[in-house]
């Protein structure tokens, strides 16, 4: 019988249940038997799951209470030595210190797993790590997996790709010195996975589809014949990306298969096909891991048969990737509608779509003819449907020429206009958007969305919270205000919503970090806008003050990369599409008065593709999408844009051809080194570098903020500085909010009068 598997399964559980657990445990509500017990029920379902659709192994080892990074430094015995936990054990209070923090050691940091939207926590590692000793946990949930009478298959994170994604924490120290020993204590975790019986480990090594500098591909070649000793058989698992290019080299390793993601790299199986060892298993990634459509599993299946022929028993399918980065079940969405429905499948789905893959291959299509029937009517019920495709929108697209993409000036031009028409003092001070969301808020939404209060109280009630955050801005002495976002619950959700292509599930979560969970929206069709989306809330702001209010909107990109994306058209033109609604958006604002527009872009740079040779062609269309969204604007009309929670000197290029009038963009938990990037670049456009950080609820004072601004100055030309936290303040509370954009606005005036720029700026553009 042919093997099927897949690469892990989401911990999350149909409602979430580890969330509340985990919330429950850390408040002291629940104890630790009670956790542990969520978690072993967990498992349970994944393997019950597992088994029911008949896969050869139940994969073990995937489960983390936090991370699985985490668990695998743990395991390793090498959590960072600065907590001083004995590291053989750890118990499962120490395990959550290091994730979250403790009284006298802040949390280890935390970054994104790949290009997916899981961050994982950061190994850190010394001259002084030692490996070896950790906790049985893992050797505990093989156990447990075994006890059910099913193969298993034991899931690790390779070493190349735990040291890889580890960071040194004395500065200058080269990791890959720590190699050798790290590798030895694999060997010997091997070792005791081949001593309780079993006979798969499947090794993750997801680095291997970046660009790896040589340095890091010799790693492979010194870490695994130390690793192959005595080790059960390893099947070296890659994902997200091709490994086409190391084909040759990979080849080489004591290892005894490779699992290749067919989804992100399908050409790389020509490559495979020819190449690969007489003696290796290829674990076939077909269905897609990363997303939620139901696989066409015809087209599947016709893929499938050469490779048969050639490999017979040594192909394995499977998922692309582990399935932890879709949501868990269908089962539980009861309001989506019913096509939509149709053509999804969750991670239970998609142990199905395994299961009768791995069967038509067994026994041929026959066998399951009724199912592969039914995929192939679902794939045309799709294609046909009149809201997957609209002949308005598409004609639009069509039309786009390269024009609609360029403002009508040069910046030089436009800004001398904006000035005119703001009459904004020199370091203008702004906020990115969002204010407290307090409990009166939620709870008036709540009220809203379960029908208890009319539409009329629920504008009221929103109204009543502008009103306010208008007064504490007036009063704090803001120069650019906003309206606060009381009527959003999530950036991307509150645009979605309105208009047409998007659906949302009701319990479609997928783990972000920790307890975290975030619920994508998906985009299923072409995307229209059937009505203005936030002009009443922003005129009516306006309304309220003499001061420019700016309008708030969320870009095509960051809509795009924070939802499950429709797989039947290149993500370009499903972005394109956005990009003309928000079009629409930014002039409907222009004509109700607002003379200034944020188009929030936090997840412009997370949409990079792995490899650098892809990074040319996912710019210029990311690029295209924001120009498309806002150069319909007048010169007058001032366009901001919004990123966060990254690294933008690579990229600094792009982001000044976005053309927007004015970037803000967190800087200032990297104490404005950022900023050098755009003075050495010479950024030509505004720019407002955060002056304080916003995720934590600590008051910097005027002083601290003073100097940032200095630092500022030296950089960027003072004429061109904005004044503003690093991102939006939802997550706060008000008195902490207060008190830190009035140390703000005063650290802004404290360097005018230093400047003695208190005229009107002359513009060296
Ligand atoms: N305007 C949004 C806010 O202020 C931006 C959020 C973000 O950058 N993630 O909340
Ligand atoms: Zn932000």
């Amino acid at each position: 019988m042919g093997t099927t598997h897949i690469l892990g399964y989401p911990r999350i559980g149909p409602g979430r249940e580890i969330k509340f657990a985990l919330e429950a445990f850390w408040r002291g509500e629940a104890d630790e038997s009670y956790l542990q017990g969520v978690g072993r029920g967990l498992r349970a379902r994944n393997w019950d799951k597992q088994s029911e659709a008949g896969l050869r192994f139940l994969g073990a080892g995937d489960f983390a209470f936090y991370d699985q990074v985490l668990n695998m430094a743990a395991l390793l015995g090498c959590p960072p030595r600065r907590f001083g936990f004995d590291t053989d054990r750890l118990s499962l209070k120490d395990y959550f210190a290091l994730a979250r923090g403790s009284a006298d050691q802040p949390a280890m940091e935390m970054t994104k797993w790949f290009d997916t939207n899981y961050h994982y926590l950061v190994p850190e590692l010394d001259p002084l790590t030692r490996f070896g000793g950790g906790p049985d946990w893992y050797f505990d949930q093989i156990r447990e997996a075994q006890l059910r009478g099913t193969a298993v298959k034991a899931i690790l994170i390779g070493p190349v790709t735990f040291l890889y994604l580890s960071k040194a924490t004395e500065p200058g120290f080269d990791r890959l010195r720590l190699l050798r020993p790290l590798a030895e204590a694999y060997a010997r975790l091997l070792e005791r996975l081949q001593q309780t019986g079993i006979q798969w480990v499947q090794i993750d090594e997801p680095a291997l589809c970046l660009d790896l500098p040589p340095e890091w591909l010799d790693a492979f070649d010194r870490a695994y014949p130390v690793l192959a000793g005595r080790a059960p058989n390893l099947l070296l698992t890659t994902y997200f990306d091709s490994v086409e290019a190391y084909a040759d080299r990979i080849v080489r390793l004591p290892v005894q298969g490779i699992h290749l993601d067919l989804v992100r790299g399908p050409s790389q199986i020509k490559k495979w096909a020819t190449t690969l060892p007489q003696d290796w298993v290829l674990s076939a990634g077909v269905v897609d891991g990363r997303n939620i459509w139901r696989a066409d599993l015809r087209r599947l299946l016709a893929s499938l048969h050469p490779l048969h022929e050639k490999f017979q028993d040594r192909l394995w399918i499977a998922p692309s990737c582990s399935l932890l980065h879709v949501p868990v079940s269908l089962e539980n969405e009861q309001k989506l509608a019913a096509d939509v429905h149709s053509w999804l499948a969750f991670a239970d789905q998609k142990l199905d779509e395994i299961r009768i893959l791995g069967s038509a291959l067994d026994s041929g299509e026959n066998a399951v003819a009724s199912e592969l029937d039914h995929s192939d009517a679902l794939q045309k019920s799709r294609r046909e449907n009149a809201r997957v495709s609209n002949e308005w929108v598409r004609k639009r697209l069509a039309d786009v020429s390269a024009d609609m993409a360029k403002r009508a000036n040069p910046f030089g031009a436009r800004i001398l206009k904006q000035r005119d028409r703001l009459k904004l003092p020199p370091l203008p001070t702004t906020t990115i958007g969002s204010f407290p969301q307090t409990q009166q808020i939620r709870s008036a939404r709540g009220a809203y969305k379960r029908r208890e209060i009319s539409a009329l109280e629920y504008l009221e009630r929103i109204r009543a919270e502008i009103r306010t955050a208008v007064e504490r801005q007036e009063a704090l002495g803001l120069d650019v205000l906003v309206h606060g976002e009381a009527e959003r619950n999530d950036m991307v959700e509150y645009f979605g919503e309105q208009l047409w292509g998007f659906a949302f599930t009701e319990n479609g979560w997928v783990q972000s970090y920790g307890s975290r969970c975030v619920k994508p929206p998906i985009i299923y069709g072409d995307v229209y806008r059937p009505e203005p989306m936030t002009v009443d809330t922003a005129r009516y702001a306006q309304s309220l003050t003499e001061k420019p209010m700016k309008g708030m909107l969320t870009g095509p990109v960051t809509i795009l990369q924070w939802s499950f994306v429709r797989d039947d058209q290149p993500r370009k033109l499903t972005a394109f599409q956005i990009a003309l609604a928000i079009r629409d958006e930014v002039a409907d604002l222009e004509k109700a008065g607002i003379g200034v527009i944020q188009i929030d872009e936090p997840a412009f740079r997370e949409g990079l593709p792995l490899k650098r040779r892809n990074w040319e062609s996912y710019l210029d269309w990311a690029v295209h999408a924001f120009k498309l969204s806002a150069a319909a604007a007048a010169d007058e009309t001032q366009i901001h844009t919004h990123m966060c929670y990254s690294e933008f000197n690579d990229i600094l290029p792009a982001i000044a051809a976005m053309d927007a009038d004015v970037i803000t963009i967190e800087t200032s938990r990297s104490k404005m080194e950022l900023l050098d990037g755009f003075g050495q670049f010479s950024y030509p456009n505004e720019i407002g570098p955060g002056v304080y950080d916003i995720h934590s609820p600590r008051v910097p004072s005027t002083d601290e903020m003073t100097r940032l601004l200095e630092r500022a100055c030296g950089v960027i030309p003072p004429e061109r500085l904005w004044v503003n936290p690093d991102c939006g303040l939802k997550t706060r509370g008000w008195p902490e909010t207060e008190a830190a954009l009035r140390s703000m606005v005063e650290a802004a005036h404290r360097m005018r009068k230093r400047l003695d720029i208190s005229k009107p700026i002359a513009l060296s553009a």
